[in-house]
């Protein structure tokens, strides 16, 4: 590998960026990541977990990439090696964690919307997933809180009251998606990975939600640590990166 450009990394998405979004990548793009990684060190950074990331990369996804960041580099793979975990109970500890899901809970339980299911908070191992009327609703029950929501705010509304009630613990909270929003330490976001990147004195990010609101590339995207492009398909990426360090 003695040939590739050094202190340069080339850093991708996932979802819409190496793949179509939830989908496998293609033998194509594949193909051309062993290509690219000629010249250039590779790394990818998705929101996903682990096992999403390993099910549309491909099992061999830490040895196919010098980098692999799931969870935004809450955990990071070197070179197919375990190098950095970190998780949410951890950070914040149970006393704080229990105290916004108790709070979390009751604001619920007083809110008057149509219709609730359950699963009102999801764990993750680096987030809350809140959501007003539950994660198990049906599809067709999703689309209409959403539409609701549009009009009566529940999400952005109650995220300003938990902003403003936990604002000495330094949360971002986060609306995406039809039904819900996360809730996260500031930094967790993309640029969380950055942090063992350290050597690199160039680093090309990659994705396809580099936009402010909702965009979850964003954060990285505009960080004056990295060269921010932003691409619109698979095949974008592969044309972009063609012609910034393939030269055609
Ligand atoms: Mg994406």
């Amino acid at each position: 590998m003695a040939a590739r450009i050094p202190g340069l990394i080339a850093l991708f998405d996932v979802d819409g960026t190496l793949t179509a979004p939830r989908k496998v990548v293609t033998p194509e793009m594949s193909k051309f990541m062993q290509e690219l990684r000629k010249v250039v060190t590779v790394g990818v950074v998705g929101g996903s977990d682990f096992v999403k990331i390993s099910e549309q990369l491909g099992n061999t996804v830490t040895n196919d990439f010098d980098y692999v960041f799931s969870e935004n580099g809450l955990l990071a793979h070197k070179e197919g090696k375990l190098i950095g975990t970190q998780s949410l109970k951890d950070f914040i500890g149970e006393e704080k964690l229990k105290e916004i899901i108790n709070f979390t809970l009751h604001y619920i339980a007083d809110l008057d919307i149509p219709i609730k299911r359950g699963t009102f908070i999801e764990f993750r191992s680096g987030m809350l997933n809140v959501s007003p009327i539950g994660r198990n609703c049906s599809q067709e029950e999703r689309d209409e809180f959403e539409k609701y929501d549009k009009v009566q705010n529940i999400r952005s509304k109650m995220v300003s009251v938990l902003r403003e009630k936990f604002a000495h613990l330094n949360l971002t909270f986060s609306v995406g998606g039809q039904i819900s929003f996360d809730v996260f330490p500031q930094g967790w976001d993309k640029t969380y990975c950055l942090k063992y990147l350290d050597e690199f004195s160039e680093i090309h990010f990659f994705g396809d939600k580099t936009y402010k609101v909702g965009g979850n590339d964003h954060e990285i995207y505009e960080s004056e640590r990295t060269i921010g492009h932003t691409v619109t398909s698979p095949e974008d990426t592969m044309k972009q990166c063609k012609a910034l360090f393939l030269g055609n």
